[in-house]
């Protein structure tokens, strides 16, 4: 345990001390422990809150802040999360009233700054995150978790130079490969249990990404269709698209 915790940083000793506290049930404990380490006060009131709440949901994100947000697609709410073991932030759209027995459209989109942001045609993710939202918009109700990992994980500067690589011949792969990055660096683990903490149960995954709905599956989700969120190729996303497809294994059918 002595050698475990010397690892672990201190962020993720607090969680793990609290989810200690929480599985001996004992307050007391986490006095104690506030006063040895410093944890905030607001956060540990909301631990005793839970606890005396019951609510032993085990999270390891917190919703932080909630508002409404008007946007050119309709009246959305917007949601911001924490990650309670390491820095991380997400940004979650949603809309309706949400319930575990209701088919919910959901997508947990990778944020793509020049996509998104730039209307990049080097990929399809600005246009899959405005259907996303017409989709959710159309329904009444779904959920965007948008997770804030630039480029697969390795973050937007790194994503220039890949292009810098793409420009002469590599392909998406082979760009990070070069970098000595990795391809894929992405966890949905902490997205799925957002999920769930917005009371969602039954998911309509709008995702050509296998990974993301077996994510959604193996985090308690009943995955109950998958939606495909899918373009026309064109000249600038032909390449980047049939890797994805042939390489990563997409689910894209228009590609061939
Ligand atoms: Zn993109």
């Amino acid at each position: 345990m002595h050698a475990i915790s010397q690892r672990l940083t201190q962020q993720n000793k607090d969680v793990l001390i609290i989810r200690t506290f929480r599985s001996k049930g004992n307050p007391s404990y986490l006095n104690g422990f506030s006063r040895r380490r410093d944890v905030n006060f607001e956060k540990q009131e909301r631990f005793s809150n839970e606890f005396i709440r019951g609510n032993h949901q085990n999270l390891s994100v917190e919703r932080v802040a909630e508002a409404a947000l008007p946007t050119a697609f309709g009246e959305f709410r917007i949601s911001g999360y924490r990650s309670l073991t390491s820095t991380e932030e997400f940004v979650v759209i949603h809309k309706g009233n949400i319930a575990p027995e209701r088919p919910t459209l959901v997508r947990i989109h990778s944020q793509c700054l020049t996509g998104d942001v730039f209307g990049s045609c080097k990929c399809d993710c600005g246009p899959q995150l405005q259907k996303a939202m017409q989709e959710i918009e159309n329904e009444g109700l779904g959920v965007i978790v948008y997770q804030m990992q630039e480029g697969r994980g390795i973050g937007i500067i790194n994503k220039i130079r890949a292009y810098a690589l793409q420009d002469e011949g590599a392909d998406t792969i082979e760009a990070n490969e070069r970098l000595g990055l990795g391809v894929d660096l992405r966890q949905y683990d902490q997205c799925v249990e957002i999920l769930k903490d917005l009371n969602v149960g039954r998911v309509r995954v709008m995702s050509n990404n296998p990974e993301k709905i077996e994510a959604m599956r193996a985090g308690g989700l009943v995955v109950v269709e998958r939606v495909p969120i899918e373009f026309e190729p064109s000249k600038d996303t032909a390449k980047y698209l049939s890797t994805k497809k042939f390489q990563m294994g997409h689910l894209l059918q228009l590609v061939s």
